[in-house]
């Protein structure tokens, strides 16, 4: 069946591509409501006119969240894909999206994450529509307008999708060129440090100060110092700030600091150190923060998901390899709440949240006709 889909597909190329060139030059950056919200309206029509249920979830800061159910069956799949870019409003004047029909390469923001994605989804069911295919089973997708910064007012209704779904696809990108499934990703979070000491002349009574800055300066070594390549455990205090003027003994300083973890009793353990981390000097210390997405742990049920994958690859003559990565999804939610989740499937290329970024369009087809095989499959059994 999958080179049944496949051949359909491919047959359709050029309008896969024109669409995801409307997509890609459709800009929605996380923080444009008014943008994200056009976005939504407009992929939801798409899927109404396949028949699909489409249903918004409101939300007064962030975009407007788009739910589709398709098909029916005792099972549910939940397809995750967000629609923001890490682009602000504008990029797309500077640099639309291109194809190069020779070298097959599709350029411009968001093409790779997640744009791509995103047209695999609307395409699979297409072809279902289109070659007259009923998978037996409740496809459910989810379209979030807030994943590339921190999926805060979506992850409710991803988790209480996942808690009702079989299994997960994360259309997110694979991995490099090779288009790489991911089988974990790492439990991501972050914390704010606030420090506060005491201004005074740096020149006629330094003696009165206490500087902030300083402290601060402790604070990011006993920081760093957590770092286990080992474990897989990084800390990344990559935004720092403070003080006001050259002759001033700095009264305030903060930080803002990454953490990346494999496990989530790793998480738990330095989340308590850095909350406990005490001052050197004289100054206060106040820090915020702990793990945001769980991390999605490796499991036999994902791999078996992955083997899957693989092997109907293989069979249109391709093949892709698991593997994992630093970088947080919606996957990490449900994975942590033990839904099998395959995540990694969507676009292959390279060079997200960069201007490099690019996709390799011959594997768009390839990539949507597994995406869709699998849907499939699940209802068959
Ligand atoms: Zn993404």
């Amino acid at each position: 069946m999958i080179s049944k889909i496949y051949n359909w597909l491919n047959d359709h190329e050029m309008e896969i591509l024109a669409e995801l060139e409307e997509m890609v030059n459709t800009e929605t950056p996380s923080d444009r409501k008014d943008l994200l919200d056009l976005f939504s309206i407009s992929l939801a029509q798409k899927f109404s006119d396949l028949g699909a249920e489409t249903k918004f979830i409101l939300e007064s800061k962030a975009g407007n969240h788009l739910k589709v159910e398709y098909g029916q069956g005792e099972k549910q799949a939940l397809i995750l894909c967000h629609f923001d870019t890490v682009f602000a409003a504008g990029t797309v004047a500077q640099r639309p999206f291109t194809y190069d029909a020779d070298k097959k390469i599709a350029r411009g923001p968001g093409v790779l994450d997640m744009k791509a994605g995103i047209i695999s989804a609307l395409w699979a069911i297409k072809a279902f529509e289109a070659l007259e295919i009923s998978p037996e089973v409740k496809v459910v997708l989810l379209f979030n307008s807030d994943e590339e910064v921190g999926s805060r007012s979506s992850r409710p209704y991803i988790e209480e999708e996942a808690k009702k779904s079989d299994v997960v696809f994360v259309l997110e990108p694979g991995i490099g060129p090779e288009g790489t499934y991911k089988l974990w990703r790492k439990g991501t979070g972050g914390f704010r440090v606030n420090i506060t000491g005491k201004a005074s002349h740096a020149g006629a009574n330094p003696e009165e100060g206490i500087s902030a800055i300083d402290e601060l300066s402790y604070l990011i070594q006993k920081i760093h110092a957590l770092n286990n390549p080992l474990t897989g455990t990084t800390l990344n205090v990559g935004v720092v700030g403070g003080g006001t003027r050259g002759n001033v003994v700095a009264q305030d300083a903060w930080a803002q600091v990454d953490l990346r973890v494999m496990t989530a009793q790793e998480g738990e353990r330095v989340v308590r150190e850095v909350l406990a981390i005490e001052p050197t000097g004289q100054a206060q210390i106040e820090i915020t923060g702990g793990l945001s997405r769980p991390p999605m742990e490796i499991t036999e049920a994902a791999t078996a998901l992955y083997e899957k994958a693989t092997a109907l690859a293989k069979e249109l003559g391709y093949s892709y390899d698991q593997g994992g990565t630093g970088g947080g999804s919606d996957g990490n939610f449900t994975a942590a709440l033990g839904i099998t989740t395959l995540d990694g499937m969507g676009g292959v290329g390279h060079g997200a949240h960069s201007e490099e970024e690019y996709i390799l369009t011959e594997h768009l087809t390839v990539r949507t006709a597994i995406i869709a095989e699998m849907i499939r499959q699940i209802g068959q059994k």
